[in-house]
């Protein structure tokens, strides 16, 4: 255990807090020497490391606007992203430059690159500047933060964050996680590393909290098994946060039994906490507890009963946080009886859930329409108030905490060839990567099976070689049948497509 806490990056760097303080009015000096100043963007491409939190604090306190860009997008999403949030400058990792470099000429604005090799490059900039900065005052109002979130529509969405929302969100996070007694949750003598990339929602705002309360906070850089199991030891990290695919990955690790996790307490959202999961984390002695957000709640809505070591209890989406106001409505914006099986759409108000979209008026009305934020998800509330996610409304499919729009991978099918009547993609249950995308396709009766499939096949090997696509998002199977079940105005009806695929499903296991 460190005896002091301090703010450690991979295995080979760590700082004082007092150093922390005085490198982010380096990197505000630095960045101003580039001509950043109030009202600015700056993005930011890089690992998990002691500079994006450096980043996470100087740039919104600068009065400028920090865009962490996701890295794991397809190269031409990430050119949208850029494109759309008109960053002035970008701070860019050496593991990035190739992915910049492919899509730089077709930037719609000039942007200056700061290239900062592996980290050197970036210590070599901050170390010429002063580390005192007057960070002025301003509207607390003012943004702070973007970045983009990928939806039903093939366009990732942009979702901002202004310096009140940080705060109070913060202060929501210290509220519900660090009030509990006892060694459950996140206190000042824990030892936190995120595991929850930081271009996620401010790596869903645990860094501030961490920050807030001093913590000895550990950053992993490039998540492995290995460096993250390694960090674990050396570091005695006691509480981290990550989707079920990260958990799983490390679970899975060459060097996970060898490893000491039994003071471990780990965060479980973006996805439901699957049973086999918490099975074999228990195993290991690490405490998992559930939490439910999304990007556009900052994230942080409701989180499992942290006390309970009941599996069951520990998987529920749980109790909502403090200042959320969370219901569970019909279509009608009526309440739904809090009996513990009567679901409806999850709706929500708390001080810092995001006004809208970027530019994007219509998706914004949307996400708020009746003064609640819909979150698209289905679920129930038991008589004690504790929160059930049961199923989404929204049509997207989530493999590995990443989003893919259905509808894109859908268009890609069609546009293969001429004999595809009707196509559906579905998210199909996965142990590992939550849900994996697969196709549901109609095909005219003369048209050959063989022949569509190979085609759709290579349509999606063109989008991947072109960047129009991330490697995961390519189907994992290909099912043909008679006909796509269509609603009563002849749009194909999801819900009805997903049962009966589950149902098969279930009848060949
Ligand atoms: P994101 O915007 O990528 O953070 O994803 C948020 C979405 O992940 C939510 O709207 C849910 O659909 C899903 N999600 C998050 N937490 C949970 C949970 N505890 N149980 C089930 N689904 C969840």
């Amino acid at each position: 255990m460190p005896d002091k806490n301090e703010i450690v990056s991979g295995s080979d760097f760590r700082m004082s807090y007092q150093t922390f303080y005085k490198r982010i009015g380096q990197l505000a000096n630095s960045l101003k020497t580039k001509g950043i100043i109030e009202n600015m963007r700056v993005g930011v491409m890089d690992w998990d490391t002691h500079r994006y939190l450096e980043c996470f604090f100087a740039i919104p306190m600068m009065g400028a606007t920090l865009q962490t860009i996701n890295v794991r997008l397809s190269a031409a999403q990430v050119l949208y992203t850029i494109n759309h949030g008109g960053p002035d400058v970008i701070i860019v990792h050496e593991d990035f430059m190739p992915l910049v470099e492919e899509i730089k000429s077709n930037f719609n604005r000039d942007i200056t690159l700061i290239p900062i090799g592996n980290g050197e490059g970036y210590e070599d900039w901050i170390s010429e500047s002063s580390s005192t900065y007057d960070f002025s005052d301003f509207d607390e109002n003012k943004t702070a933060t973007l970045f983009y979130t990928t939806g039903t529509t093939g366009n990732p969405k942009g979702v901002s964050y202004s310096h009140r929302q940080l705060v109070l969100h913060t202060l929501g996070l210290v509220a519900g996680f660090s009030t509990y007694s006892g060694d459950v949750g996140l206190h000042r003598d824990d030892v936190y590393m995120p595991l929850t990339p930081l271009f996620h929602v401010h790596g869903w705002g645990f860094p501030y909290a961490a920050t807030m309360l001093g913590v000895h906070q550990v950053y992993p850089g490039r998540y492995t098994p290995e460096t993250i199991l390694q960090l674990i030891s050396n570091e005695g990290v006691t509480f981290s946060h990550c989707v079920p695919t990260i958990m799983s990955m490390i679970l899975d690790g060459p060097n996970c039994s060898q490893t000491d996790l039994s003071k471990w307490k780990v965060i479980i959202g973006g996805a439901a906490l699957p049973s086999s999961l918490q099975e074999c984390a228990k195993s290991e002695g690490i405490s998992l507890h559930a939490a439910y957000g999304m990007s556009e709640t900052c994230p942080f809505l409701s989180v499992a009963d942290l006390h309970s070591d009941d599996p069951k209890v520990q998987a529920q989406s749980g109790f909502a946080g403090p200042l959320v106001d969370l219901r569970v409505v019909s279509p009608d914006m009526e309440d739904v009886p809090h009996d513990g099986e009567s679901t409806g759409e999850v709706v929500v108000r708390a001080p810092w859930l995001t006004k809208g979209y970027l530019k994007n008026a219509e998706a914004s009305d949307a996400l708020w329409a009746g003064g609640y934020l819909h979150t698209g998800d289905v679920g129930f509330l038991r008589q004690d108030g504790s929160l059930q996610i049961t199923d989404r409304l929204k049509d997207v499919i989530k493999t590995g905490g990443e989003w893919i729009s259905s509808l894109s991978l859908e268009n890609i099918a069609s546009s293969s060839c001429n004999h595809i009547e009707a196509v559906a993609a579905i998210g199909r249950p996965d142990e590992k990567w939550g849900e994996r995308p697969v196709l549901v396709v109609q095909v005219s009766p003369e048209s050959d099976q063989k022949e569509v499939q190979k085609n759709i096949i290579d349509e999606f090997q063109s989008c991947l070689e072109k960047g129009e696509i991330s490697k995961w998002a390519i189907p994992n199977d290909i099912i043909f049948v008679e006909k796509i079940p269509k609603t009563s105005v002849g749009k194909i009806n999801k819900k009805v497509v997903r049962e009966d695929f589950l149902k098969n499903l279930d009848l060949k296991s």
